[in-house]
């Protein structure tokens, strides 16, 4: 049987670290603040939005909810983001997206300070993420993938890693980070032919294709590490991953769950972003 390699206490291990350092910046009188920016009430926004206000409690990091009615206009949010990234008590700036229709989401993500986008959105990160080094902020859910095999140990150096999805969220960011890791990694996608015979040759597997248990036993081998980064409806109204969990945990060394598993970390990995950037901004760390 296969371990199962939850997030929980990767979320715990984070936390305390960021605990700490949120107290380190606390001592110089600076004080990580997170800008959330809501348009309009979309439930799945207002949802993240209170677990991300949960955790900014837990850490000790301050949030403003800047709440834009639905039909904002573009000289509008343009005028939100100049006035945030100027303000030297706001380090880090999110948005919830998608936006609606008269908002055009390309403007928006390179209006944000890339000293303060910690989601990702503007192309300056993205592109720091390819130039390797991590001076810039990696897209969360990539980053967590990283944490989650820190955390257990599993060796990157090396290591054969197939990354399953080649998205500009997931997978082609985490292929990156991962090369940072020095793994040897190789990218599979729609138009892969025979896709189990290379994931059931690798040392580590991440499926981001978001195809519901899609991949079965025959894409694995014995001693792999899988992580699966989907999360998708089974079709009777229950979470689940892209691989075949129940089918797949006896025959590999680990994996983790589809709940509890990377999407647990993501958030903790916004907010440790914003006291990266609060860091940054007070000099503490380059
Ligand atoms: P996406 O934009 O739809 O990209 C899916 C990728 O998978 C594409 O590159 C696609 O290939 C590839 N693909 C699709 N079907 C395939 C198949 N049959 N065989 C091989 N490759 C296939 O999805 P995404 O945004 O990257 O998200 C992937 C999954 O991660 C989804 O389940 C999503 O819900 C989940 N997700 C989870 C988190 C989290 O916090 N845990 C965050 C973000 C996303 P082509 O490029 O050839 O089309």
């Amino acid at each position: 049987m296969g371990v199962k390699l939850a997030g929980k206490p990767v979320v715990e291990y984070l936390r305390e670290d960021i605990k700490s350092r949120v107290a380190i910046l606390g001592e110089k009188n600076s004080h990580p603040t997170l800008l959330l920016i809501r348009v309009g009430e979309r439930e799945d926004d207002i949802s993240y939005e209170r677990s991300i206000l949960k955790n900014c409690e837990l850490l000790g990091i301050k949030i403003n909810v800047k709440q834009l009615p639905i039909d904002v206009t573009m000289e509008e949010v343009t005028n939100v983001f100049a006035e945030a990234n100027t303000d030297k008590n706001v380090h880090g700036i999110m948005i919830f997206r998608p936006l609606p229709a008269q908002l055009d989401v390309d403007v928006i993500c390179n209006l944000i300070d890339p000293a303060k986008d910690i989601d990702c959105m503007n192309p300056i990160n993205l592109e720091k993420v390819f130039e390797g080094g991590s001076t810039g902020f990696a897209p969360c859910t990539p980053k967590a993938v990283i944490e989650i095999l820190k955390y257990y140990e599993i060796p990157l150096k090396g290591a054969n890693v197939v990354v399953a999805g080649r998205s500009l969220v997931v997978g082609k960011p985490l292929a990156m980070l991962l090369l940072d890791e020095n793994a040897t990694v190789s990218i599979c996608h729609s138009r892969t032919k025979d896709m189990p015979s290379v994931t059931s040759k690798a040392d580590i597997v991440v499926a981001a294709i978001g195809k519901a248990k899609f991949m079965t036993e025959n894409y694995f081998s014995q001693d792999q590490i899988v992580v699966d980064v989907g999360i998708n409806d089974d079709g009777n109204g229950k979470i689940c991953g892209d691989v075949d969990y129940d089918a797949v945990i006896d025959k590999v060394k680990a994996i983790t769950p589809a709940l509890g598993g990377v999407g647990l970390i993501t958030t903790t990995i916004l907010l440790n972003h914003v006291v990266q950037a609060c860091e940054k901004f007070s000099g503490v760390i380059e």
